[in-house]
C-alpha cells in the first residue's frame, strides 16, 4: 500500500498478518490495496482473485486489465486512485464473500476510508455497492438501477460522493457492458473535474 505515515503502515501490517476469519488459512497473500495517499478517489472491489492472491496486488488479473483500459479511456490512471476490496483475502474458488467474513474485514475498509479521506468512493459491482452504500444508509438496489449515479453522503471526514459502477469483470460475461462502464467512468471524471478536492 503506498499510503504514507505510521497509521497506514500499521494498518497494512495488520491486514497482511490478519487471522480474523477462515480466509486467512487459504491465502498466499492478503491484499491490502494500493495507491497514493493523496487519492481523492477510492475504488472498492469485492475480493482478491487468483492473481491478486498470488501477487498481493489488487486488480492484478483480467479484471484489472479491463479496469486499466476503462480508466485510460476516461483520462484517469491508477496513480489517481486508491484501490482496495471489501475482503482483503481471496475466498476459495472466488465464491461470494460470507457475512461473517465481511464483518471481520470491514473495519479495515473503514480505516482506509479514514486515512485516504476520499471525495468519491466507487464501489465496483453489486456486492461492493451493497456493502458501501449500506454503511451510509442508502437502501439496496440493483446495480443495473444505480450504476453511474452520484449519491452524496456525509462520512466522518467530510462530504463524499458514492458512485457505484458495474464490476469490470462483468464485461467478460457481457461485452455489451463495456460501453456502459466506459460512459460511467467518463462521468466519474466529469464529477472530479466539476468539483475538485479542496
Ligand atoms: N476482483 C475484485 O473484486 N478485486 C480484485 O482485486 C480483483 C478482481
Amino acid at each position: 500500500m503506498s499510503l504514507t505515515g505510521e497509521e497506514a503502515r500499521v494498518l497494512e501490517q495488520e491486514i497482511l498478518a490478519c487471522t480474523r476469519c477462515r480466509l486467512a488459512s487459504g491465502r498466499k497473500h492478503a491484499v491490502p490495496g494500493e495507491g497514493p495517499a493523496t487519492s481523492c478517489i477510492l475504488l472498492v472491489g469485492e475480493a482478491p482473485g487468483e492473481q491478486e492472491d498470488r501477487t498481493g496486488r489488487p486488480f492484478a488479473g483480467r479484471a484489472g486489465t479491463v479496469l486499466d483500459s476503462l480508466l485510460a479511456s476516461a483520462g484517469l490512471s491508477r496513480n489517481d486512485l486508491f484501490i482496495t476490496n471489501v475482503l482483503k483475502c481471496r475466498p476459495p474458488k472466488n465464491r461470494d464473500p460470507r457475512k461473517d467474513e465481511i464483518k471481520a474485514c470491514k473495519p479495515y475498509l473503514d480505516r482506509q476510508i479514514g486515512l485516504v479521506c476520499p471525495s468519491v468512493i466507487v464501489p465496483l459491482g453489486r456486492f461492493s455497492a451493497a456493502v458501501v452504500m449500506g454503511q451510509f444508509g442508502i437502501p439496496g438496489k440493483k446495480i443495473s438501477e444505480i450504476h453511474g449515479m452520484a449519491f452524496p453522503v456525509d462520512a466522518p471526514h467530510g462530504p463524499v460522493t458514492i458512485f457505484p459502477v458495474y464490476h469490470p469483470a462483468a464485461v467478460t460475461h457481457n461485452p455489451a457492458l463495456r460501453e456502459q462502464l466506459a460512459a460511467d467512468f467518463r462521468h466519474l471524471k466529469e464529477i472530479l473535474t466539476d468539483s475538485p478536492p479542496e
